[in-house]
C-alpha cells in the first residue's frame, strides 16, 4: 500500500486534483486549492485505499495508519501553533467524508472535534466568546453521539426545547404556549446564552450515557478515531448505498476521509458561512452566483433552517435589485477577495465550480471545491459558452454534457396560455413542469407512485433520508431553504421539479397551510392543502399553482441547437428513431431522427375500431374469413402508412411487419367477447373456445413473429400491400419514400425466403395495379442466439438487419424482462450485473452475439446495412458499444434521439483518442 496519509496546508500539499480516486474529491480539491495558494484551513487526507483496507480487516484501522495520523495531527499543531487536546490553545478538526464522485449530504461531517469541558474553557478563553464556545461543543455532542454513537438527534430535541425555555425566560419572552417550532423561531440557537448552553451540554452527556452505558469520550484521540471509523462506516450506510445505485457509483470505490483544522463562521457578524457557484447551475448563465449565512456553521446554509441571502447585490431573487444582506454588501473585501479566487478557480480548472467558504473574522477560507453540479440546460450553456470564450474546444464542449442530463431539457413546461390558480412562490430551485398529488413523507412519495400515481413531495425541508422519496415523486416542494438546499441541489440532479425556500407554505400534521398574499403583499387568506390534492410545480420560475395545470412541449435553445450541430459534425453513428404514428414520426424527425428505425404495426391495430377486424381476424374459422378480416384492416395500415412515409420524406422508414402472439389482441373479459360475438355472428361459446385454444404457456417464445407468416401468410400479404401501396401513393405525390419491411424473430433462411417471396409477389401487383415502382429494401431483426449465429445465411436473403436487443437480451441470458423486475435488483445489488442488461447492453454476451451477426452477415453480403432497435439504442453506453462495433445507426424512441446523438458524438470521440470521457464528475 502506498502511504495512508496526504497533508495539505501553508501552501503545500502531498496530492492534487488528479488524484481523486486516492484522496476523494473532496481531499484532491482541497490539495489542488492548497498549491495554487488559495487560503485553506490546513488538514490531511486519509486514503480511500485504507477505506477499503478497513473494510477487508472487517471494519478496523490497518496497522500504522493511527500512527500516521497522531503526526499528520502534529505537524497541523505546529503549523497552526496549536494542540489537539489542550485548553491553552485548542486545535480542533472537522472530519469530513469525501468520495471520488461528489456524493452531496450522503455522508456525514463531523465539526468542531477536539472538545471537552476544559478544552471548552480554553476556547472560551481564547476566543472571548464562552457563548460560542459552548454552541460549538454542544453541537459536536450532537453530532459526534449521532453519527458515531448511534444516538439518534431527535432524543436530544427536548433537552435543547427546554434549553431554550430557560434561555426564554432570562429574555423574558413568554414561551409557555409556543409550539416547538415557534419556540426556535423565538429563541434561535444564536439567544441561547451560556448557562442555557451549559446545562443542555451536561444533559446531552446524561443522555448519552443513558443510551450507550458509557460517558461521552472525553479524549479527542478517542474522539478521532471513532469520527474516522465512522466516516469509513457512513460508505455502506443506507442513503449513501441509495445515492450509489441511482449514480452508479461501485461500491468497491470506498470513501477517502478528511481531516481539517476548523475555521469558525459563527465568531460573530464579521463571519460567515456559504455556498457558491462560479456560474448560475440552473440556468448556465455565465455570472457568480450562490447564498450565504452570517455568523453561521457548516450546514446551516444547506440546512435550510434559516433562508440564506445572496452573495452579490444583484443576485437576489426578489424585486429589489440590491440586497443589503448581500455579502457583497456586508463584507466587500471578503466578497471582493472570494471573486477573485472563484475566476482562479474556474480558468485554472476550466469547468464551472461548486465552493464552500467560512469566514472567520473578516478571513476568507474556501473548504471545498468541485466541479458543480447543473441542470442539463446550465450544462449545455457552459459547455458552449466556455467553448466559445476559449477556455475549452468544441470537442472537449461536446465531452462535457452528459447526454442522460439533456433529456430534461425536452421535458414540457407550464402552458401559459392556459388558467391557472396561483397558489405560492418560491425559489427556481430546478426546472420543469410537474403536476401530481400532494404527499408529506418520502415513504407516502413511493407508495403512491408504486401505484402508478403522479406525486410531489411536500416538505419543511428535505433530507438526505429522503432521497427514496424524491426519487419517486414528480416533483419536489419545499417551505425551506435556498437555491443550494439539500432539496435543491439533489433534484437539480435528478433532473426533476423542484421549488424550494416557499415560505407562504407551512407543513404540519399530514396537511399544508398556504398563506395568500393581495399584490401589495399583506396576507389575504390561507389554503389548506391535503394530502391526495392536486398541485403543479413550475420550477424554472419557482411557481405553485393549484390542481393540474397544462404544459407545453419544450423549446430548445439556441445553446443546445448548437452543440448538436457539433456533436452531428463529429458522429458516424446514424440515429433513427422507433416511431408508431405520424405524430411520433413528426416528432422525431424534429429531434433530428434520420429515418425510423422501427415501425411497429401493431400499434396500429389497437385503435377501438381496429380492434374488432383484428378479432375478427384471429378468430375467423379458415382463410377465407380471415381474409375478409383483414381486407377491413387494410385501409387503415395503408393511411398510416401514408403519414408516416409523409413525415419521413427523403429518410428511411423500418417498418417491422406482425410481432406479437395473437392472443395479445383477444377479448379480455365477457362484456367484449359477447360484443365481438354480435357482431361476427358467432356464439360466445364457441370464441370463448377459441379464445382457450390459443392461450400459450410461454406466449414469449410461442406463436409470434414470422411464425404467424408461416400459418397464416394472408397477415404479412396484407401488410405488405398496405406498406407498398401507400409508399406508392406517396411517390406519386413526387414525395421520396424508402421503405424498408423487417421481418421479426426470423432463425431460419429458409423463414426469410418464404416471407420474401411473399412480399415480392405482393410488391409485383402492387407496382402493376399502380403502374408505378419503388425501392423496397428486405430485411430481418436478429432477436435469437441462432439467428446471430446463422447470419452468414440470414445475410443471403436480408438487405439489412436490426439488432432487436431487447428480445436477443431476452433470449441470450433466458431471463424473461417481464418477470426480471423482481430478482434484476438483487442481481444488480450483488454486483453479478453492474447495470440492468435490458437497460445497459451485456456487452460481454449479448455484445459479443451481436459482433458475430455483424461479421458473420457482412462477410456474406459486403454493405450490409447493420442497426439496434430496442431500449438499448437510446442507452449512453450502449450506444458507445454499437459504436465500437461498427454499426450503422441506432434507433431510440423520438424524446432520445437527442441524447442518443450527442451520446454518439461521445462515442465517436471516445473511439478517436485513447481516452474516453471524462468520469463521473
Ligand atoms: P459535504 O460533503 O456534505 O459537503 P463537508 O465535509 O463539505 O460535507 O462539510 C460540510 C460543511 O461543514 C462545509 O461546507 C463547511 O461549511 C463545514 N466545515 C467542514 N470542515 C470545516 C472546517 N474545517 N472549518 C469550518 N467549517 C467546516
Ligand atoms: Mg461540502
Ligand atoms: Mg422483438
Amino acid at each position: 500500500m502506498r502511504r495512508s496519509i496526504y497533508f495539505f496546508g501553508g501552501g503545500q500539499a502531498d496530492g492534487d486534483a488528479q488524484q481523486k480516486e486516492l484522496l476523494g474529491g473532496k481531499g484532491a480539491g482541497l490539495a489542488e486549492m492548497t498549491r495554487l495558494g488559495i487560503p485553506v484551513p490546513p488538514g490531511f487526507t486519509v486514503t480511500t485505499e485504507v477505506c477499503n483496507a478497513y473494510y477487508a480487516a472487517g471494519r478496523a484501522l490497518p496497522a500504522g495508519v493511527e500512527d500516521e495520523i497522531k503526526a499528520a495531527i502534529g505537524r497541523l499543531e505546529s503549523l497552526l501553533d496549536a494542540r489537539f487536546g489542550s485548553p491553552e490553545a485548542p486545535l480542533l478538526v472537522s472530519v469530513r467524508s469525501g468520495a471520488r464522485a461528489s456524493m452531496p449530504g450522503m455522508m456525514d461531517t463531523i465539526l468542531n472535534l477536539g472538545l471537552n469541558d476544559e478544552i471548552a474553557r480554553g476556547l472560551a478563553k481564547r476566543t472571548g466568546s464562552e457563548r460560542f464556545a459552548l454552541d460549538a461543543y454542544r453541537r459536536f455532542i450532537l453530532t459526534y453521539a449521532d453519527i458515531v454513537l448511534g444516538v439518534p438527534r431527535d432524543r436530544f430535541e427536548e433537552a435543547l426545547g427546554r434549553a431554550r425555555k430557560q434561555a426564554a425566560a432570562r429574555l423574558g419572552v413568554d414561551a409557555t404556549r409556543l409550539n416547538a417550532a415557534e419556540l426556535e423561531r423565538k429563541v434561535p440557537d444564536s439567544l441561547l446564552d451560556p448557562e442555557s448552553l451549559a446545562s443542555l451540554i451536561q444533559r446531552q452527556k446524561d443522555i448519552v450515557l443513558g443510551a450507550t452505558g458509557r460517558p461521552f469520550p472525553d479524549d479527542p484521540y478517542a474522539q478521532l478515531w471513532g469520527a474516522i471509523r465512522a466516516v469509513f462506516d457512513s460508505w455502506k450506510n443506507h442513503r449513501a448505498q441509495v445515492y450509489r445505485k441511482m449514480h452508479d457509483i461501485p461500491e468497491a470505490w470506498g470513501t477517502a476521509c478528511n481531516v481539517q483544522a476548523m475555521v469558525f463562521g459563527n465568531l460573530g457578524d464579521d463571519s460567515g458561512t456559504g455556498v457558491a457557484f462560479t456560474r448560475d447551475p440552473s440556468t448556465g448563465e455565465r455570472r457568480f452566483y450562490g447564498e450565504w449565512l452570517p455568523n453561521a456553521q457548516g450546514e446551516d446554509v444547506v440546512a435550510g433552517v434559516r433562508t440564506p441571502h445572496p452573495l452579490s447585490r444583484s443576485g437576489s431573487l426578489g424585486a429589489d435589485a440590491e440586497d443589503a444582506c448581500s455579502l457583497e454588501a456586508q463584507m466587500p473585501e471578503a466578497y471582493a477577495e472570494l471573486v477573485e479566487v472563484q475566476g482562479r478557480l474556474e480558468q485554472h480548472f476550466r469547468d464551472m465550480q461548486d465552493l464552500e467558504f467560512t469566514i472567520q473574522q473578516k478571513k476568507l477560507f474556501l473548504l471545498q471545491c468541485r466541479t458543480g453540479k447543473r441542470t442539463g440546460r446550465a450544462a449545455v450553456r457552459i459547455a458552449v459558452e466556455m467553448a466559445k470564450e476559449g477556455l475549452i474546444s468544441q470537442r472537449e464542449a461536446i465531452l462535457r454534457v452528459d447526454p442522460g442530463s439533456i433529456d430534461q431539457l425536452l421535458h414540457p413546461s407550464i402552458d401559459a396560455s392556459a388558467p391557472k390558480r396561483l397558489l405560492a412562490r418560491g425559489l427556481p430551485a430546478s426546472p420543469g413542469a410537474a403536476t401530481g398529488q400532494v404527499v408529506f413523507s418520502a415513504d407516502e412519495a413511493e407508495r403512491r407512485a408504486g401505484q402508478g400515481k403522479a406525486v410531489i413531495l411536500v416538505r419543511s425541508e428535505t433530507s438526505p433520508e429522503d432521497i427514496h422519496g424524491m426519487k419517486a415523486a414528480r416533483g419536489i416542494l419545499t417551505a425551506r431553504g435556498g437555491m443550494t438546499s439539500h432539496a435543491a441541489v439533489v433534484a437539480r440532479g435528478m433532473g426533476k421539479s423542484c421549488v424550494a425556500g416557499c415560505s407562504a407554505v407551512s407543513v404540519s400534521q399530514g396537511q399544508m397551510a398556504v398563506t395568500l398574499y393581495d399584490d401589495h403583499g399583506h396576507p389575504t387568506d390561507t389554503i389548506t392543502v391535503k394530502a391526495g390534492d392536486l398541485i403543479t410545480l413550475d420550477g424554472g420560475t419557482g411557481t405553485v399553482y393549484l390542481g393540474a395545470v397544462p404544459t407545453v412541449p419544450a423549446a430548445l435553445s439556441g445553446e443546445f441547437e448548437e452543440l448538436m450541430v457539433w456533436a452531428d459534425a463529429v458522429r458516424r453513428l446514424r440515429v433513427r428513431s422507433n416511431a408508431d404514428t405520424p405524430h411520433d414520426a413528426r416528432t422525431a424527425r424534429n429531434f433530428g431522427a434520420e429515418g425510423i428505425g422501427l415501425c411497429r404495426t401493431e400499434h396500429m391495430f389497437f385503435d377501438e375500431e381496429r380492434i374488432q377486424a383484428v378479432r375478427e381476424m384471429i378468430l375467423a374459422d379458415g382463410e377465407a374469413g380471415r381474409r375478409r378480416a383483414l381486407a377491413k384492416l387494410l385501409p387503415f395500415q395503408r393511411s398510416d402508412f401514408v403519414g408516416v412515409f409523409r413525415e419521413m420524406a427523403g429518410l428511411p422508414v423500418t417498418i417491422r411487419l406482425l410481432d406479437p402472439p395473437l392472443h395479445e389482441f383477444l377479448p379480455q373479459d365477457e362484456a367484449q367477447l359477447q360484443q365481438l360475438s354480435r357482431a361476427m355472428g358467432v356464439p360466445a361459446k364457441e370464441l370463448q373456445r377459441k379464445n382457450e385454444e390459443l392461450a400459450e404457456y410461454n406466449p414469449m417464445l410461442g406463436h409470434r413473429g414470422c411464425r404467424l407468416a408461416i400459418t397464416s401468410p394472408e397477415i404479412y400479404e396484407m401488410q405488405a400491400r398496405a406498406i407498398l401501396e401507400a409508399a406508392c401513393e406517396v411517390a406519386a405525390a413526387g414525395i421520396e419514400v424508402e421503405p424498408e419491411i423487417m421481418i421479426p424473430l426470423s432463425m431460419t433462411r429458409r423463414e426469410l425466403a418464404i416471407t420474401r417471396a411473399l412480399v415480392e409477389r405482393v410488391a409485383e401487383k402492387v407496382f402493376a395495379e399502380k403502374g408505378r415502382r419503388v425501392d423496397v429494401r428486405f430485411g430481418t431483426m436478429i432477436e435469437l442466439p441462432r439467428a446471430a449465429i446463422v447470419a452468414g445465411e440470414l445475410a443471403e436473403e436480408a438487405e439489412f438487419f436490426s439488432f432487436g436487443t431487447n428480445d436477443l437480451t431476452q433470449t441470450t441470458l433466458g431471463i424473461s424482462r417481464d418477470d426480471a423486475g423482481r430478482f434484476l435488483g438483487a442481481y444488480v445489488e450483488a454486483g453479478i450485473f453492474t447495470r440492468d442488461p435490458f437497460q445497459s447492453l451485456d456487452v460481454s454476451g449479448v455484445g459479443e452475439l451481436v459482433e458475430i451477426g455483424r461479421d458473420r452477415g457482412r462477410a456474406a453480403r459486403p454493405g450490409l446495412k447493420l442497426g439496434v432497435c430496442g431500449e438499448h439504442g437510446g442507452d449512453p453506453s450502449s450506444i458507445a458499444f454499437f459504436e465500437r462495433a461498427g454499426l450503422d445507426y441506432v434507433s431510440c424512441s423520438p424524446f432520445r434521439v437527442p441524447v442518443a446523438r450527442l451520446a454518439a458524438a461521445q462515442a465517436a470521440l471516445a473511439a478517436e483518442t485513447p481516452r474516453g470521457p471524462r468520469s463521473t464528475d
